[in-house]
């Protein structure tokens, strides 16, 4: 490593930790040693050190610890004679200046609980995000582990100009990397610069504007040490098993872009701990030679029109873009972007006009692939500011395609659309809503696009199922109305066949294994009435899942002998989990949380858990991050029971599955529950009034305790009792 940059990191490392040891002072002095600290919303404390160290920072006095492994760590300044080799020193002044830098953003969220906004998009007047919690990181952190997304650039200091910095958004955008961005150049920064240029900045676009200093480049750093251990199955605490995970798994690099300060010296070197190489619009040192990194360490004096090219090359990122011939930008970048009222062309909204999608069959020889027709006006005769009513009919054909796989089709309309540049969707079948955007009308954007793109998607993503497709497009009103008229038959076809479908009346499951690359034990069965506990699989997923890839993780199981018809175990479902799970798991029950529940891995959308004195179950969802009658946060029983385990009286699932009809009925059923988040309730009222019903009691939504009534075991006794709560006269649970 360069003489001069190992000098500057290792100074810039004493002065980050030296400030972190202020703040800290200032901390225990204001709030006590007691006093809690960590990042909002998330069971891995402040995760670099976290990771690193196996140290979980809980409160202000553990930050002293920290301090002190940050003092052991760094190094001596560089002597003008050193004789030694720089590099390792160098990383850990590095390592030491990232464990200062989270110190120094926890202390902040101490000092200025607000400086940040929750959630994913900036909020009126503040644009710093600060940490992804946990609910954001599992959400998106998927994409990394599926290929959605291939990695992240992070991005310090700001570009010339917006215009520039736009480009360079883009680009990083199009290449479907997220881009996370902190620190300031000359009084400017690259998310100020990005937002004047009118680009939206948020999760949802992958543009994060993380915080306005160098030090927030610890929530780049550290949601890539997350994703280690939430997807990688790595313990705190194994840092060469973090490290070498995120070099071959986190295509990630830093651009440097304006005055490279010692403190981001500091950072850099802490980034290549990590195989993150730093390239930089100035000219600084490089540092070529490989070693720790796939290709070189730090590249400079990169221009700006080719900064993203070489940061691609030297990570070492292969980029596959979809080829999808419509005249604006398309990938998974901008599925999250909105199209504002302001900015809106034109929309086809259900529920206001008339709007259907629908995906069909026909004969193989009455279908031509690739014909897209659009029957009545297309933009260029749609007036600005208009509302028009559109239905999109996907006509397939193939000697694979079965009338089941229509539904698994029809659902991809809602995310491919979403991926064109400039064009909103939301929902599907009849309330779908399609909005065009200004810009992407300017482009040329026309609605046979929606076509094109379908054409082209279709063929990629399913090509084994089927082999030829043809769009219409309809915008003539009365033929819309008479398309929704024959869409809303088969609609209401296929419901009732997914509803009348059961466990008893169907021989074969379908596994799903594709949480073994982060839960290796974690195996789920996939039956018509428990569908998988992401929520993303059911039965009929499963089934076109293997029909497209046979060798997947969506394998048939025979379900065999019945063992337990109460409990739901399977002779045949048993010997496949017991071959997938590699010996670990030999049994489980489908319908029970009490006795041998399913395993349960990190990406489950509800956790149910018992609650004794109840003589109940309650069940919380991921997004609800308060406290729970069970004594445990959402994101503590996820790090608790969720790494693949089966935990007699936890099991993970969908929040479909709790209005299926067999959820848990071993130990009760539905009239188990006596504890769910009032938003869930909200979310799942429609079918649980219809579950309480077909339970024999209408009101059973009423009598189920949230968190307005309290969040203990006592605090809500009082409540199911006046409600005459069913769960208190059923037989002892446990
Ligand atoms: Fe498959 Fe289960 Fe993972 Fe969902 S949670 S992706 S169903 S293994
Ligand atoms: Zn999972």
């Amino acid at each position: 490593m360069s003489k001069i940059i190992a000098s500057a990191a290792i100074r810039g490392a004493y002065k980050l930790v030296e400030k972190a040891e202020k703040k800290y002072r200032e901390a225990a002095g204001r709030f006590g040693p007691k006093k809690e600290v960590g990042f909002p919303n998330t069971a891995y404390y402040l995760p670099i050190i976290y990771g690193i160290t196996g140290i979980p920072v809980k409160t202000v006095a553990d930050m002293e610890t920290v301090l002190k492994e940050c003092r052991s760590l760094l190094p001596p300044f560089v002597k003008e004679d050193h004789p030694l080799p720089y590099l390792a020193p160098a990383l850990d002044a590095g390592m030491a200046a990232l464990f200062a830098e989270e110190i120094i953003e926890a202390v902040r969220y101490l000092e200025q609980p607000d400086f940040y906004t929750k959630g994913e998009d900036p909020a009126e007047g503040k644009i710093w995000l600060g940490a992804a919690d946990d609910v954001i990181m599992r959400k998106r952190g998927v994409e990394f582990v599926d290929g959605t997304a291939p990695g992240f650039a992070a991005i310090a200091g700001a570009a010339p100009d917006p215009k520039t910095a736009a480009k360079i958004a883009q680009e990083l955008q199009e290449k479907n990397l997220y881009v996370f961005m902190c620190a300031e150049h000359n009084g400017k920064r690259f998310s100020e610069q990005l937002a004047e240029a009118g680009v939206q900045v948020g999760w949802p676009t992958r543009l994060v504007p993380f915080g306005p200093e160098i030090s927030a480049a610890v929530f780049a750093i550290g949601f890539a040490t997350r994703a280690a251990m939430s997807f990688g199955g790595v313990k705190p605490g194994e840092y060469r098993k973090i490290l070498i995970y995120n070099k071959d798994r986190i295509f990630a690099f830093v651009l440097a872009l304006g005055y490279v300060s010692e403190e981001w010296y500091a950072t850099a070197a802490g980034a290549i701990n990590w195989g993150f190489p730093t390239i930089a619009d100035t000219p600084i040192p490089q540092v070529l030679p490989t070693g720790i990194c796939t290709y070189e360490h730090v590249v400079s004096n990169v221009p700006l029109d080719q900064i993203v090219a070489k940061a691609i090359e030297v990570r070492g990122l292969k980029v596959t873009q979809a080829e999808v011939p419509i005249p604006v930008a398309y990938g998974p970048a901008f599925e999250g972007e909105r199209v504002r009222k302001e900015d809106l062309y034109a929309e086809a909204r259900g529920g206001v006009t008339t709007v259907c999608e629908w995906v069909t069959s026909g004969a193989m020889d009455e279908i031509e692939d690739g014909k897209i027709e659009v029957i009545g006006p297309d933009l260029d005769a749609i007036p600005a500011g208009s509302q028009f009513s559109m239905a999109v009919v996907a006509e397939v054909a193939g000697r694979k395609m079965q009338e089941d796989f229509e539904p698994i089709l029809e659902r991809q309309i809602h995310h491919l659309t979403n991926y064109a540049q400039g064009i909103m969707h939301i929902g599907q079948r009849d309330i779908a809503w399609l909005r065009v955007g200004k810009a992407a009308k300017e482009k040329g954007f026309m609605l046979k696009h929606i076509g094109s793109i379908l054409h082209a998607k279709f063929h990629q993503d399913f090509g084994r199922i089927f082999d030829k497709v043809q769009v219409k497009i309809y915008t003539d009103e009365k033929k819309v109305k008479e398309i929704i008229g024959q869409a809303r038959e088969v609609y209401k076809k296929r419901d009732a066949r997914i509803e009348g479908m059961t466990d008893e009346t169907t021989e074969v499951y379908y596994s799903c294994t594709l949480c073994q690359s982060f839960a290796p034990s974690h195996v789920c069965m996939v039956s018509p009435e428990r569908t998988g506990l992401c929520g993303a699989y059911n039965w009929m997923d499963c089934k076109a899942s293997n029909e497209i890839n046979p060798t997947g993780p969506n394998q048939p199981v025979e379900k065999g002998e019945t063992l337990d018809a109460k409990f739901g175990q399977w002779k045949g479902v048993n010997e496949f989990v017991q071959k997938a799970s590699r010996g670990k798991i030999d049994h489980y029950n489908f319908y029970s949380v009490v006795n041998d529940p399913m395993t349960t891995c990190g990406c489950c959308e509800c956790i149910c858990v018992i609650l004794p004195m109840c003589n109940g179950v309650m069940t919380v969802n991921r997004e609800f991050d308060g406290m729970t009658p069970c004594g445990m946060k959402f994101t503590t029983l996820a790090g608790t029971i969720g790494g693949g385990l089966q935990t007699a009286g936890f099991v993970g699932h969908s929040k479909y599955n709790i209005c299926q009809r067999k959820f848990i009925t071993g130990d009760g059923g539905i009239k188990r529950i006596v504890w769910m988040p009032k938003m869930l309730k909200e979310e799942i009222r429609e079918r649980l009034i219809k579950r309480g019903e077909e339970a024999g009691m209408p009101d059973l939504i009423d009598r189920i305790a949230d968190e307005t009534i309290g969040t203990t075991e006592e605090a809500i006794l009082p409540f199911l009792q006046e409600k005459k709560h069913p769960a208190l006269e059923m037989d002892a649970l446990i």
